[in-house]
């Protein structure tokens, strides 16, 4: 027992000066060092200090201190603490110093005085000492709460716990507890106000198992999350804070960690274990480096590269032929040439598998002959993945091999990427344009293809980005190309050439029917009923609105029609049934008007313009070549694009008709008096080539005799200066095109009969093919009338009337 309960009166009124203090409370029993501004409390505390140095201690809240500050005596509250001042010393610096220590609770009564300091009647209180089980039940457990929340507390000294276990009277247990830092001013207030120290304990008691409990948590929080974490990983940490977090408010349908994740994948990767190793070293590093650092993007690009290939070992299936030959014709109309090579492809790599180097497949040809098509047919006919890269305009190795990682923005090559996208190893893949790659100072494409290609090296394909060994060796790769001569050599080489010609309007025709028009049909969800379009119309398209050797767009402007019909189905009433038929007459409607005039390209026989034929990738066409003498002294002008060699073809044809001037009658002066204009028109297209030379002599000496023309002839040829004509490439599509047109004679070089083979018979069978081996031969047949010259009777055409010519069989 402390001295003070023995001396004093229990329950005995007292007046004691008033000390108010703000958002603090001083607990009986315990010394608190104070601050206090020179108001009533100080001048309260110095009279005490005259006395027996006790005081009346009320607290009220920051709000409530300014109402005491004021002349007004304020409402008092029920309980305060009566506190013996333990030190008040004024300091040189003329603050004080004061140490106050709590006695015990008092009930406070009335106002005595307010001048110069409030004087206030009160009631000490002390706690009584219950005892009994249940008291000493609920102070073990508030001294082992307490022994818990100091345990997550590292700052707070072990020292504590050992203070609080010596406590023994309850009211003063609950007291001291009241003083951590789990109690907040109200809390404290609402401890004081509680007389009975049980209540007040099991108050305690409640708030500090409250506590605990949010300890608890966020230590299993902290402890769910425990990894040793530097700075970078701050992101990460907080991530698994919210997801503990979310685990505890039972919302646990979360998603997976971004690690494990891919720590799973990796595991269930079905691929070689170089593969896994490469996948796991990574992850590694990004584990090492944090999710959140600058190289955690680039890593985890990668790992998800590596996840997305198709490694693994994938079933053989075996090769029918009659499976494929089935689906070849099924899918495509005629080319059986083309379907009989790319059966025997099959059939050896059937025998052999990938034991022999099987060529690669090249197919060759115009736009829209179905090379690609073709390809698809090969991947459904073995039930394979079918994929494309296009290779038209990488000059650069990296664009087929990747770049390496250390490079910004690093992604794997074409070929890879394509991989990713078939999701299997061995797909058929066509490598599109393989004629247009190019290559510049970041090397040459062509030798990373050559080792794609290549059976012995492609099985460890190593792709500059990837850096492992991806195997390519069943895959089977099919090039596709406009044209051959720009196949690089040593690409050329390695490939099995098969050349796809352009169709001829028949074959156009059955192609639209029975394959066009069903599939664009179907594609837009038509019923045959639905939509039907007559040979006229086709027809109409093949001629009026398209001029290609292949049947793209003839399969556009089908589709154009399936479109509007869809339409008008979407939009029909219930019941309504639309069945439309659509004929040559409604495609204007329907098309918009006619691309291409159909026919002949001039409506007479013209002097000056002969008609030619063009090659290009695109397939072959007729062009105009216009001669205009103009009033000069010789000058040659030309235009319309023209290339150098074409330029050069029209000087040489030049110098031939000056060498022949007076056999062709032409005037001696001529060329003193005149300038030539020669053009080609559609000047927006660029010409070139030397296979004009027959054609410009003719304008040529067309314009200076004055004589027309044959606007039905057609004709190709190079010239050599002494009028000998040589041979040109491109005859197939030259000769089709000429006929798209409705050319009747084509002129073309003796030497070029070899090729007539190639020709469709229906071309041969409608238009006279006439080989030619000297200009004088060429102008007898293309000017409409003989060549009157001065010195020699007239070149006679021979058998011009009749139009009657053998045609040479090939
Ligand atoms: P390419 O690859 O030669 O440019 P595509 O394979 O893209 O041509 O063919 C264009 C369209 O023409 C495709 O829809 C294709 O199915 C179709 N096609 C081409 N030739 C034929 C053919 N002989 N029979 C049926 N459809 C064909």
């Amino acid at each position: 027992m402390t001295r003070d309960e023995q001396t004093r009166d229990v329950g005995q009124e007292r007046t004691l000066p008033l000390v108010i203090l703000g958002e603090m409370v001083i607990m009986p029993r315990i010394p608190v060092p104070l601050q206090v501004g020179k108001g009533k409390s100080y001048r309260a505390m110095e009279h005490a200090m005259r006395g027996d140095r006790e005081v009346l201690l009320i607290f009220v809240s920051e709000e409530e201190i300014e109402g005491f500050k004021g002349s007004e005596p304020q409402k008092l509250p029920p309980v305060g603490v009566i506190a013996r001042l333990e030190e008040f010393l004024k300091l040189p610096d003329d603050t004080v110093r004061i140490i106050l220590e709590g006695l015990e609770r008092a009930e406070v009564g009335d106002y005595v005085q307010n001048e110069p300091f409030h004087m206030v009647r009160c009631t000490p209180r002390p706690d009584p000492r219950p005892e009994g089980p249940e008291v000493e039940a609920l102070m073990a457990e508030v001294k082992a709460q307490v022994e818990e929340i100091i345990s997550y507390m590292p700052e707070v000294s072990q020292e504590a716990v050992a203070f609080v276990h010596r406590i023994d009277d309850p009211g003063h247990l609950a007291d001291v507890v009241a003083y951590g830092p789990a109690f907040e001013f109200e809390d404290r207030l609402e401890l004081l106000n509680l007389l009975d120290p049980v209540e007040r304990l099991r108050k305690v008691q409640r708030e500090l198992s409250h506590q605990l409990e949010l300890l608890r948590l966020r230590a299993k929080i902290q402890s769910d999350t425990k990894e040793a974490l530097d700075q970078s990983q701050k992101e990460y940490f907080l991530r698994e804070q919210m997801k503990a977090i979310r685990r505890e408010l039972g919302e646990d349908d979360l998603d997976e960690d971004p690690i494990d994740e891919l720590k799973r994948k990796i595991a269930e990767l079905n691929a070689p274990d170089y593969v896994k190793e490469t996948a796991t070293h990574e992850l590694k590093r990004l584990v090492q480096q944090g999710m959140n650092s600058p190289e955690a993007g680039v890593i985890r690009t990668y790992i998800d590269w590596i996840l997305s290939l198709p490694w693994a070992k994938e079933e053989q299936q075996p090769i029918s032929l009659q499976e494929a030959k089935r689906v070849l014709d099924e899918d495509h109309y005629g080319l059986d040439k083309v379907k009989e090579r790319l059966l025997e492809y099959l059939a050896v790599r059937k025998l052999a598998g990938t034991k022999m180097r099987s060529p690669i497949l090249c197919l060759v040809g115009p736009p829209g002959v179905g090379k690609t098509s073709l390809g698809r047919s090969i991947a459904r006919a073995l039930g394979r993945a079918f994929v494309r890269a296009s290779l038209g305009g990488v000059r650069d190795e990296a664009e087929i091999r990747g770049h390496r990682r250390t490079y910004i923005g690093a992604m794997p090559g074409r070929i890879i990427q394509s991989i990713k996208t078939a999701k299997s190893n061995q797909p058929v893949f066509i490598l599109d344009e393989i004629d247009k790659l190019g290559a510049d100072y970041r090397g040459d494409p062509t030798s990373a293809l050559l080792e794609v290609l290549d059976p012995e090296q492609n099985a460890t394909f190593s792709d500059h980005y990837l850096e492992i060994p991806f195997d390519l060796s069943q895959v089977i790769f099919i090039a596709t190309a406009n044209q051959l001569d720009p196949i690089p050599g040593p690409l050329r080489d390695r490939m099995e050439i098969i050349e796809i010609g352009g169709y001829t309007e028949d074959e156009k025709l059955e192609i639209a029917r029975g394959f066009l028009v069903p599939k664009q049909r179907e594609f837009h969800g038509l019923q045959p009923e639905h939509m039907q379009i007559t040979d006229a119309a086709l027809l109409k398209i093949i001629r009026e609105y398209t001029r290609e050797a292949g049947v793209r767009n003839l399969e556009r402007e089908i589709a154009a029609l399936c479109r509007k019909v869809a339409r008008r189905v979407a939009e029909a009433a219930e019941g309504e049934t639309i069945a439309v038929t659509i004929d040559a007459a409604d495609l204007p409607e329907l098309l918009g008007p006619e691309k291409f005039s159909y026919g002949l390209a001039e409506q007479h026989d013209e002097v000056g313009v002969a008609t030619g034929v063009s090659w290009s990738t695109t397939g072959g066409d007729t062009m105009s070549f216009e001669v205009l003498p103009l009033r000069g002294k010789g000058e040659l002008k030309l235009t319309g694009q023209l290339g150098e060699v074409m330029k050069e073809s029209a000087q040489a044809a030049l110098s031939y008709v000056r060498y022949r001037a007076e056999e062709l009658g032409i005037s001696p002066t001529f060329f003193e008096e005149h300038a030539i204009h020669i053009h080609v028109p559609e000047g927006a297209v660029p010409k070139d080539g030397p296979s004009a030379g027959i054609t410009l002599t003719t304008a040529l000496v067309s314009a200076m005799t004055g004589i027309p023309v044959r606007r039905d002839v057609a004709m190709t040829g190079e010239v050599t200066l002494r009028g000998k004509i040589l041979p040109i490439g491109g005859l197939k599509e030259k000769t089709m095109a000429a006929h798209r047109a409705g050319i009747k004679t084509f002129l073309l070089p003796k030497e070029n009969l070899k090729d007539l083979v190639e020709i469709p018979a229906k071309v041969r069978e409608e238009m006279q093919i006439i080989p030619v081996e000297h200009m004088d031969e060429v102008l007898k047949i293309a000017l409409a009338r003989p060549i009157k010259s001065a010195s020699n009777p007239p070149l006679q055409p021979k058998s011009q009337k009749s139009g009657k010519r053998a045609t040479p069989s090939a």
